[in-house]
């Protein structure tokens, strides 16, 4: 049953490999436009609600990068394919810091400061420190769809690289729900260059989805979160 290699007879495998052809395809062509090297652009697959076999059909065409909103899907993933990268993108509580820390590679969403004593106690008790973080910034001030304002980022980032157990790496943002995502990516590059003046090493900008990815290719995005356009529509929808 193991999709171990690239198997050209499973149909799953061959769809995936179509659209993360397409996927290629935009990144190259956003990354053209913006003036950009593509090889400066991480593709992390978010795989939340597929199955773990399109994990390893993706690890098998070469994305090691996989993302995932929920802590209590993700840990049981990343178990069963410890050979990917996983990213955690998801709204993030406390309880779960702890779990979050002992697969994560990356956690994109850290945006309050009770988040930041959790995942590092976490990173060091289960001896994954320095464990990469990204401070989520909120572009429309919405709590429903998570970040920190842009005033409250200093804050939260000096608390992040006053830590033992993490790493500043960066920032992340999610588009405005129904809004033009390429002033509000904007925004964000200017945050993120703010971040930079005080943490030049925090320099992933992760921002794109399968509707905006080109936009935040255009604002600097380093990684991008593309579900979607990769594994095709989540019924129900999720997150
Ligand atoms: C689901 C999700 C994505 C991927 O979204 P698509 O529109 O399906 O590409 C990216 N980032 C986060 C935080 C998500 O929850």
């Amino acid at each position: 049953m193991g999709v171990t290699e690239l198997d050209p007879a499973d149909p799953r495998t061959a769809e995936i490999a179509a659209n993360l052809a397409a996927v290629r395809a935009r990144i190259a062509a956003g990354c053209a436009a913006a003036g950009r090297d593509p090889a400066t652009v991480t593709l992390v697959a978010v795989t939340k609600t597929f199955p773990v076999q399109d994990v390893r059909r993706l690890l098998a065409l070469g994305v090691a990068d996989i993302g995932e909103n929920r802590d209590q899907e993700a840990r049981v993933k990343a178990a069963a394919v410890p050979a990917a990268r996983w990213h955690f993108v998801g709204r993030l509580q406390r309880n779960k810091c702890r779990s979050v820390a002992s697969y994560a590679v990356l956690v994109h969403s850290v945006d309050r400061p009770e988040l930041v004593a959790a995942l590092d106690a976490g990173a060091r008790q289960t001896g994954r420190a320095p464990l990469d973080v990204l401070v989520q910034v909120s572009l429309d001030a919405d709590p429903a769809r998570g970040g920190a304002l842009p005033a409250d980022v200093p804050r939260l980032a000096a608390a992040i690289a006053g830590t033992a157990g993490l790493r500043l790496a960066g920032a992340m943002a999610v588009a405005p729900f129904d809004a033009d995502p390429l002033p509000a990516f904007g925004r964000l590059a200017e945050v993120a260059a703010e971040l930079r003046r005080d943490h030049p090493d925090a320099t992933i900008l992760s921002a794109g989805m399968t509707g905006d990815l080109e936009a935040a290719l255009r604002c600097g995005a380093t990684h991008v979160r593309i579900g979607t356009a990769l594994l095709g529509g989540r019924t129900p929808p999720v997150g």
